[in-house]
């Protein structure tokens, strides 16, 4: 393993990459090649980029409308509220390809008297995993703008945005698919028969590429207090945001 104070070196133009711990993939800063820290040696998977099309300086106004459409929100929260932080950040995805299939045996209770049933559930995916341990990024409701990637490029990424590595292999990534496509199917059998006696998911993966996309981190204040927003930089669209309440009041 590498530790905190090693620095590699990019295999592809030499510069030095700073190392931090529990990075699996770096991404050179100055030649947008990445390399697996653990070998040194070059990253062979499909490497793809979603650009941030908001300016600094319009990314409150984003918000702001967002608020102005909220029902819990005070009604003079766009107009009291003020931004304290916006930054941007390209995180670290894999997108895993495939077709799961789930055999399912239950229990149909709603019916009397309960009934045996069996079925299948297939689906083709192309399921995003966050590619950073620890961290309540909400994945699940992010609706990426996988349409508008392009190869990745380090000279396109502003030079005010910080780059998030890869915490994850391919392989530990196409694992928690597999995980979380058989949760997803688990609960969607659940409609079909309402108690699950056994189910089986197979993932057989087409494919894994992976993907670096902006999203914007807002912290804006209100009566004193600190909010979080999260907002997609392509689409624009509001990923996740912290609202005081209606009865909101400073204590
Ligand atoms: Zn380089």
């Amino acid at each position: 393993m590498v530790a905190v104070t090693d620095q590699i070196s990019c295999s592809h133009c030499g510069a030095p990459l700073p190392v931090q711990p529990g990075e699996i993939l770096i991404t050179c800063g100055y030649c947008g090649f990445t390399s697996v820290v653990e070998t040194g040696k070059a990253f062979e998977f499909e490497h793809s980029l979603i650009l941030n099309t908001i300016a600094t300086d319009q990314t409150f106004e984003v918000v702001k409308g967002w608020m102005k459409n909220s029902f819990i929100a005070p009604k003079d929260l766009s107009k009291k509220s003020s931004v304290l932080e916006e930054n941007l950040v390209y995180l670290p995805f894999w997108v895993v390809s495939g077709e799961a299939s789930s055999h399912y045996k239950g229990i149909f209770e709603r019916a009397a008297p309960a009934v045996e049933k069996e079925g299948d559930i297939t689906n083709h995916y192309d399921w995003l995993v966050l590619a950073r341990k620890e961290t309540d990024f909400p994945t699940r409701s992010y609706h990426i703008s996988l349409e508008g990637k392009i190869p990745f490029e380090a000279t396109k990424i502003e030079k005010n945005a910080k780059v998030l590595n890869s915490e994850l292999t391919s392989q530990d990534a196409t694992q928690l698919a597999h995980d979380q496509i058989s949760n997803l199917h688990q609960y969607l059998a659940k409609d079909r028969a309402d108690k699950i006696v056994e189910i089986n998911t197979n993932l057989n993966v087409s494919g894994a590429y992976y993907l670096h996309s902006a999203v914007w981190f807002i912290t804006y204040a209100y009566k004193g207090k600190r909010f979080q927003v999260l907002m997609d930089g392509a689409s624009e669209e509001i990923i996740k945001g912290d609202l005081p309440g209606e009865d909101f009041n400073v204590i």
